[in-house]
């Protein structure tokens, strides 16, 4: 017997009317670098929005599944193409401006982009890209920069505030399917070449009301929420549409990443979320122990996308900052866990449970599965690979223009999980804590050893800014553990006292013999430990 329920669509364009209308006066405050931010309303983004997708279809002639790229830091703007392309039926396609330029060729090309909307200080970025996408016919600039950069370029050039300008403030939006593609993210290819996530309008409108949900970030039309995270790393993490749905006011950093003027941000805005990796929190702590501020507005912080080191947690505890950690991944859309410890519980008995991943929710499965295919149980010591499925789960990478979509097998299970490459343990109430990824763990003598933890162990050294911890080959054991360390400024630790400070706390056989005084640990294009880098330097002999 089939329901007798209405079967309307889940689509982004809903989530545009709902947040223009009912949440109007919810406000987007981008940073300037002047004296005043600029402030827009939810009605103002979606008015501009909708202006946006009448001059892409009526200007620049963007037709059906067509995608168009943003090339953009966290903005208004931004967030305006968010809505206005997947509304009218388009695809959007963020790029990740940190990433090598024969890397984004590649992706532009695989996604053939017909359009590309670009902040001016981005040009320097895009311009040179130009005469290797042939896909790509316009380019639509919004925000200063050098625009004589583009003299030359076969692409029709558009000023963003030109092409809205005077355009309907309402658009006759098309009904989609809500199965059909609103948004696309290529992972950042850290093997082969990088692959496409398409999301569909039903998985990010699912996925919107599970970030809303308490038992995630739960944030409500009284928060504003710092969105650090870049809107082309997985969507800044559902907030553009998340925060649609409720209310909750954005403050976009745009270019302005840096540790100080976020702390300025942080005191003068007084948001009460923030999203970020953890590297942007290290920096952050840096900055504010050097120049105090006042960072007490924040209720509460996601942090994730990488493992946080408890000790980091810690320090921020001791500002009054609530770190909560949360695993996913660009195929995740990416919320799976978020660690919050389970009602009534001292903050002691709470510390065991803030420092794991976290807990699924209910549109999220899991499974651990261990090397010979066995299922293995949520027993909180049998570690094995994560699977995940769920409706914002992907199930394939895109194949191209044309092209299957793609099924390697190291990464979707016969049966249609995700493997995830995530190594953990799952407690029997649900908790996940991740000891590495499955090519990061160090394999020494039959045995592993989980970087992560001994990361996590050198990090609350008081002397220790950064540690990164990689398999290195070794004659007798396989691999041996590789410890780069960034010291603090003034430090006089060495690798004798780091070795015995580890030694309390880790078993003998795991202690590193290999040690790295670094300046700084390589970053990935979204600002995590780039470990790939590192075992190269080591190979190449930088690190001896
Ligand atoms: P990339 O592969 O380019 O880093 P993603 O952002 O999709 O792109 O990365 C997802 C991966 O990041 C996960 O598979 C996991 O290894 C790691 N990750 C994300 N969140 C956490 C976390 N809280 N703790 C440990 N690792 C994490």
């Amino acid at each position: 017997m089939l329901s007798t329920m209405q079967d309307v669509p889940l689509t982004v364009t809903r989530i545009l009317q709902h947040g223009m209308t009912i949440h109007g006066t919810s406000q987007i405050t981008t940073w300037t670098g002047e004296a005043e931010p600029q402030r827009r309303t939810f009605a103002e983004v979606g008015r501009r929005a909708t202006q946006l997708a009448n001059a892409l279809r009526d200007e620049l002639g963007i037709d059906g599944d067509q995608r168009v790229a943003t090339l953009m830091w966290n903005n208004a703007e931004h967030v305006e193409a968010y809505f206005a392309i997947p509304s009218m039926g388009a695809v959007l396609h963020t790029l990740n401006l940190r990433l090598p330029a024969e890397q984004l060729v590649w992706i532009v090309n695989h996604a053939a982009d017909r359009a590309v909307i670009v902040n001016g200080s981005l040009l320097p970025l895009l311009a040179p890209l130009l005469p290797h996408l042939p896909t790509v016919e316009h380019v639509v600039v919004a925000g200063p920069g050098d625009r004589s950069l583009l003299t030359g370029t076969d692409a029709r050039v558009h000023e963003y505030e030109d092409l809205i300008a005077g355009r309907p403030t309402t658009y006759d939006w098309p009904e989609l399917d809500e199965r059909s593609a609103a948004a696309m993210c290529y992972t950042s290819g850290t093997t082969g070449d990088p692959k496409g996530v398409v999301y569909s309008h039903r998985s990010i409108y699912l996925h919107s009301m599970q970030v809303n949900m308490a038992e995630s970030m739960g944030l409500t039309d009284r928060d504003t929420s710092l969105v650090v995270v870049p809107q082309f790393h997985v969507n800044a993490w559902g907030l553009p549409h998340a925060t649609f749905m409720t209310g909750i006011s954005m403050l976009m950093p745009d270019r302005f990443l840096q540790p100080a003027p976020l702390a300025e941000m942080i005191e003068r805005e007084r948001p009460s979320h923030a999203a970020a990796v953890p590297t942007i929190w290290q920096g952050l702590l840096a900055e504010v122990t050097a120049n105090p501020r006042d960072l007490s507005s924040m209720k509460q912080v996601t942090i994730g996308g990488a493992a946080c080191p408890p000790s980091l947690m810690e320090a921020y505890d001791k500002l009054g900052v609530r770190l909560c950690h949360a695993w996913g991944m660009t195929e995740t859309s990416p919320l799976g866990t978020m660690a919050h410890p389970p009602a009534g519980l001292s903050a002691e008995e709470e510390w065991p449970y803030r420092v794991t991943q976290g807990r699924f929710p209910a549109g999220v499965e899991a499974r651990l599965v261990g090397p010979g295919g066995e299922r293995l149980p949520w027993d909180g010591e049998s570690a094995g690979e994560l699977e995940v499925r769920g409706a914002w789960i992907a199930g394939a990478y895109y194949g191209g223009a044309g092209g299957e979509e793609l099924r390697p097998a190291d990464k979707f299970s016969e049966d249609g999980w995700l493997k995830t490459g995530d190594v953990g343990v799952i407690s029997p109430d649900g908790y996940l804590t991740l000891t590495d990824r499955a090519k990061d763990v160090i394999k020494s003598g039959g045995e592993w050893i989980s970087s992560v933890e001994l990361e996590n162990a050198l990090m609350a050294h008081p002397e220790v800014a950064e540690a990164a911890v990689v398999a290195v080959p070794d004659d007798k054991w396989g691999e041996r553990p590789l410890a780069t360390v960034v010291l603090r400024e003034g430090a006089t630790a060495d690798y004798a006292v780091l070795r015995a400070f580890l030694a309390e706390r880790i078993a003998r056989w795991q202690l590193p013999e290999r040690w790295a005084l670094v300046p700084a640990v390589p970053k990935t294009s979204v600002g995590k430990f780039d470990k790939k880098v590192i075992r190269r330097q080591y190979a190449d002999g930088e690190l001896d």
